[in-house]
């Protein structure tokens, strides 16, 4: 269906089915989001890395992820002297994930790059992505193998995000691999397919699968601003992350509930036996006190996990697009 409609589609078509002389259309997509500063530096060293590759012709998806700073009107200034790039501006912030999913969607080009603006990615690894996917491969994963360049507490949090993710949801996502990712066209539609309007990327690049290969790399600083993920942010992403792709924290409840009552039932008889020998002692405030809280505070906790869920199916049911695009800007001739 998606195909059928997507002009995009007929573009790359007509691409692969032209000449193998033809140049590779390679799509880079750009979320950016107040990278004023950046943009200009990634730009230049995007343009660096390419002018050799007589072979790749380029195409820059920047989304303006509602930036509250010049971001656009630098992006403007940048397209009117350089007819790769293409802006699409959304009517507000939708976050990284959406701003990701808009640019998926304007991308024409038959291989397609996600890429940070903040020069975190370095572009020079996109050559070894490409001549792995003209090896046959049609994911090719950017890992991270040395990441310094982020916080400890970051690192940290991160390794027991992915610890934690990949032992309860039904999939394994690859650890250290970010959105930086080469795909070919068959996998950035079937990525289209997926009708989830709260998008947990890492999950879906994971879910989709394809024949996926893996290139090295150093994580860079961040060239200029600050990072956009602060703490409440990354845990919210990994909330998301989980419950995108696992009902077991809703299952789990079933099993503590029979533990805890097992448990409950065994003390019951322990007390009546007592009763029996010993005959009724009143005292036993502490241990009321406490059977009292520590259940109250369980059902509070899977009350919490169950609202989550439904928190979540009702966002979806209500069908609502992932981004709203303002205004879509095309280099001129
Ligand atoms: N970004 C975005 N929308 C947001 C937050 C971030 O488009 O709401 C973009 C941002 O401009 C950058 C990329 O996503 O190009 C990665 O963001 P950031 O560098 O802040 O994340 P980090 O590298 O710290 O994980
Ligand atoms: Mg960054």
């Amino acid at each position: 269906m998606l195909k059928d409609d997507a002009p995009s589609n007929r573009v790359s078509l007509e691409d692969t089915e032209a000449s193998a002389t033809s140049a590779l259309l390679l799509s880079l997509v750009v979320p950016t989001y107040n990278e004023a500063e950046s943009v200009t530096a990634f730009l230049a060293r995007v343009s660096e890395v390419f002018a050799a590759a007589a072979s790749v012709e380029l195409e820059i998806v920047f989304i303006n992820d509602g930036s509250t700073d010049s971001t656009l009107e630098r992006l403007m200034q940048h397209q009117a002297t350089d007819a790769r790039v293409r802006i699409v501006d959304l009517s507000r912030n939708f976050g990284k994930e959406a701003a990701l999913t808009a640019g998926l969607e304007a991308a024409r080009g038959q291989v397609i790059v996600p890429i940070d603006a903040d020069l975190q990615d370095p572009p020079e690894l996109i050559l070894d992505m490409v001549a792995r996917w003209r090896e046959g491969y049609e994911v090719v994963l950017a890992r991270r193998i040395d990441r310094n360049a982020d916080s400890w507490a970051k690192r940290a949090s991160a390794a027991w995000f992915y610890r934690v993710h990949n032992r309860i949801a039904d999939l394994t996502i690859p650890e250290n691999v970010g959105d930086f990712r080469l795909m070919d066209r068959v996998v950035v539609d079937a990525l289209k397919q997926l009708p989830e309007s709260r998008r947990f990327m890492k999950g879906l690049f994971a879910w989709i699968g394809f024949r996926t290969a893996f290139v090295d790399y150093e994580r860079q600083r961040r060239f200029a601003g600050q990072t956009k993920f602060n703490g409440w942010r990354l845990w919210n992403l990994a909330l998301e992350g989980v419950t995108s792709f696992s009902t077991d924290p809703l299952r789990i409840w079933t099993y503590v509930g029979c533990l805890v009552s097992f448990v409950s039932f065994l003390f019951a008889i322990f007390i009546a036996v007592r009763v029996i020998i010993h005959g009724i002692d009143v005292p036993g405030y502490a241990s009321l006190m406490v059977a009292v809280t520590f259940l109250g505070g369980l059902q509070l906790i899977g009350i919490g996990v169950i609202g989550e869920y439904l928190g979540r199916t009702y966002l979806e049911s209500k069908r609502r697009p992932i981004f709203l695009v303002r205004k879509i800007y095309e280099p001129k001739g």
